[in-house]
């Protein structure tokens, strides 16, 4: 997609700090981080959102958590949170699909 910024982050077109990528999964640092550690994954495929997901995203997905799981291990955290926000009312402000990961310092339950 020309206009996203996350599709620019993939391309290049943008700098960010990349953390972790493959063919399919770009991880970054937040550009304004909302805990000591605060990465985003995305899938390189422009995917709105996790309401347009079909079963034929389901692997990617997958592959999406296990790549957190291991990027947050590898960071030394132990707890933290993971979040994707789906539509604007819930906080979403870029449209391109993505999973926060979260970490560095105690979160309360639930989120506001
Ligand atoms: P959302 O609000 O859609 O759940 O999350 C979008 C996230 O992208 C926000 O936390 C915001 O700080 C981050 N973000 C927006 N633009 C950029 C950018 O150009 N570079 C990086 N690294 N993060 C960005
Ligand atoms: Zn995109």
């Amino acid at each position: 997609m020309d206009n996203c910024i996350f599709c620019k982050i993939v391309r290049g077109d943008i700098p960010a700090k990349i953390v972790y990528r493959d063919e399919t999964v770009v991880a970054f640092h937040d550009i304004s981080p909302a805990a000591p550690i605060h990465v985003l994954f995305i899938p390189v495929e422009h995917i709105v959102k996790l309401s347009e997901l079909s079963i034929d995203h389901a692997n990617l997905i997958g592959e999406i958590h296990v790549r957190i799981a291991k990027v947050a291990a590898e960071l030394g955290l132990q707890d933290y949170r993971v979040v994707s926000n789906c539509g604007e009312s819930v906080g979403q402000s870029v449209f391109h699909i993505h999973f926060h990961l979260l970490g560095g310092r105690k979160m309360g339950w639930p989120p506001g």
